[in-house]
């Protein structure tokens, strides 16, 4: 099903995407195998507060790389919400409209193991944890044991409802991606061919990201 208003378990990947690499594709297929989800929603960040900014682009493109990604996935979608809202922008509050204009609708909120870890630090994490579902996976060959040990700590002091899953050890990342551009080296396979492409022809991540 296409319309996310007929979705009623909805998986939500939020990123920066700078840009959004075949590792987040993945991801939001294989949660939404994993979680029986009717479809994943991308929404990239405005300018995110805890990231270096120097190196992002701006919301608009990061959008357009995403929409570009996922356009030929019926239960894919990307959402503006982040990027319309500008400035620096919190998951508590894009849950929070999420429920507004999905009430039926269980929230899946798809994240890293490094999202994981550092989620307390994130704007409000116990808004966070009222509102969805956590959906956990590995990354960067982190054992699960660790990862079972934060979500019972999370469980405990949140009452967070924290699901996990053993991705497979993707060893793909945005910093990575635009580290090869730096050193003109190819991102093809990293990430769609349409994405490659249009970064390409944009000139991104060569020197100084701000083009
Ligand atoms: P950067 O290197 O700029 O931080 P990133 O590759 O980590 O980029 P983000 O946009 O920061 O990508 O990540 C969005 C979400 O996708 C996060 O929850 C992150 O943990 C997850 N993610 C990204 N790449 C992978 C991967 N290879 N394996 C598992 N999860 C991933
Ligand atoms: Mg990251």
């Amino acid at each position: 099903m296409s319309d996310i208003a007929g979705w009623k378990k909805i998986g939500i990947m939020g990123g920066t995407f700078n840009p959004i690499h075949i590792g987040h594709l993945l991801l939001g297929q294989w949660a939404m195998e994993e979680a029986e989800l009717d479809g994943v929603a991308f929404i990239p960040t405005g300018n995110s507060y805890l990231k270096d900014r120097s190196e992002l682009l701006p919301g608009e493109e990061r959008l357009a790389m995403t929409r570009l990604a996922i356009s030929d996935r019926e239960c894919f979608c990307s959402l503006d919400m982040e990027v319309e809202r500008g400035g620096d922008t919190y998951t508590c509050e894009t849950l929070d409209a999420l429920h507004t204009l999905y009430p039926q609708a269980k929230l899946y909120f798809i994240v890293g193991a490094d999202c994981l870890f550092s989620i307390e630090n994130w704007y409000h994490p116990e808004e966070i944890f009222k509102r969805c579902i956590l959906l956990a996976a590995s990354r960067g060959g982190m054992p699960m044991e660790l990862l079972e040990q934060k979500q019972r700590e999370l469980t405990q002091k949140y009452g967070a409802e924290i699901q996990l899953t053993a991705f497979p050890n993707i060893e793909i990342s945005s910093t990575d991606i635009r580290r090869r551009r730096r050193e003109g080296r190819s991102i093809r396979y990293l990430v769609p061919d349409s994405v490659r492409d249009y970064i390409e022809y944009k000139g991104y991540y060569q020197e100084d990201a701000r083009h």
